[in-house]
């Protein structure tokens, strides 16, 4: 695999938009890593001295005696019961293993040493893991016993960095294991892989254990929120969420093996007929965050959870079954659609869609976008 050369950190530091300009326009058609290059990466967690390490795992059991941690603000004693999230003061895990459906430049060629927590503290309709998000399913684990995964995933998997799925919820508890790991050997960067509804108290904690922020922005507008989240204020919180990780971590940054080390990388998955929403993230992204922020618009959605299933009470007409449709499915038929929950949604997005959103990107200044490969190989 070519590599871009090393040069010496001066350079990138005080030319990086000359450098900029001169790889884009000699090797970004090639799929190389864009221009932000680190020599080397040391993990913000080795970087904290011990005094702060001891004040976060304080703040942390104090954060789960009386919960503050997302926009629910629920005020629960999480060594005595549960909040909206579900979870108490250990973590709930499904999976953990190394991932390969992640970005190229997380999963690399080893994967992302992925943790899927259970619980979650948002309730979207259309939830792809919603047997894991809204069902409490798995088993639970102490942050020692998480830390001690974290090393099996970093010294048997051999994984690029360790991804922390749906953590909101479970923020001291990840703060925990992510301090002890620090003292077990860990040296792999730590993924935060974020709906964005946290509150910024939970970054605040985060700030010096986590490396790479990958914050979700689903919705704008607050009914949009309201009905299919089932949250008030979503995109406020996800516009002050997002804008205190990148003051964190910044843009984007690589190795020169093309994986991601250091930043942020914002995915937006675009939903059908919400086109126009996600026109207003992705402006909202370059005027307000940074032009340079890396960003994935994905079209993948599918229907799960509530949508597509046959309405219930006084509006189900019929006991008849509903297809839900899947990836590269049929469609529903408007007589069948009439009949489930969340009909508008219901459907596959349209590549046209998804074309407005990029589009909209492109015109704001953005221009970081995670692509799939064009030779149709291995794109880092
Ligand atoms: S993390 Fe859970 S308990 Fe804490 S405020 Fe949010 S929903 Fe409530």
């Amino acid at each position: 695999m070519y590599r871009l050369p090393r040069l010496p950190s001066a350079v990138k530091i005080s030319c990086g938009s000359v450098l900029r300009r001169a790889l884009i326009g000699s090797h970004r058609k090639l799929h190389l890593a864009p221009p932000w290059l680190l020599d080397d990466y040391i993990p913000r967690y080795h970087l904290i001295s011990s005094v702060d390490a001891s004040r976060k795992r304080s703040e942390a059991y104090a954060h789960l005696s009386k919960c503050n941690l997302c926009p629910r603000l629920c005020g629960v004693n999480r060594f005595e019961k549960t909040g909206v999230c579900l979870i108490g003061a250990d973590v709930k895990v499904d999976t953990i293993a190394p991932h390969f459906g992640e970005e190229p430049c997380f999963q690399g060629h080893n994967g992302s040493g992925s943790v899927f927590f259970s619980g979650c503290n948002l309730r979207c309709v259309f939830c792809q893991n919603h047997t894991i998000a809204h069902q409490r399913h798995g088993f639970d684990l102490t942050p020692e016993k998480l830390a001690e995964w974290y090393m099996m995933l970093q010294d048997v998997g051999k994984v690029h960095n360790i991804n922390l799925v749906t953590p909101e919820h479970v923020v001291p508890q990840v703060a925990l294991s992510i301090l002890h790991a620090r003292d077990l050997g860990l040296r792999l960067p730590i993924i935060y892989n974020t709906s964005s509804f946290d509150s910024l108290e939970s970054l605040k904690l985060l700030d010096g254990l986590v490396d790479i922020y990958l914050p979700d922005f689903k919705v704008w507008r607050d009914d949009t929120s309201r009905r299919l989240l089932k949250a008030d204020n979503y995109a406020a919180t996800a516009m002050e969420s997002i804008k205190a990780m990148h003051a964190q971590v910044g843009d984007l940054c690589f190795t020169d093996d093309g994986i991601a080390k250091k930043g942020v990388l914002v995915r937006h998955l675009v939903m059908p007929g919400k086109a126009d929403e996600g026109r207003e993230i992705v402006r909202w992204i370059a005027e307000n965050v940074s032009k340079d922020m890396m960003v994935n618009i994905m079209e993948q959605y599918f229907p799960r959870a509530h949508v597509g299933k046959a309405r219930r009470g006084k509006s189900a007409k019929s006991e008849e079954v509903v297809e839900v449709v899947e990836p590269g499915g049929l469609r529903a038929s408007p007589q069948t659609m009439a009949k489930v929950r969340y009909e508008d949604i219901n459907r596959p997005v349209d590549l046209d869609e998804v074309a407005l959103v990029r589009q909209a990107a492109e015109e704001a200044g953005l221009w970081r976008f995670v692509e799939a490969a064009k030779h149709g190989g291995f794109n880092i």
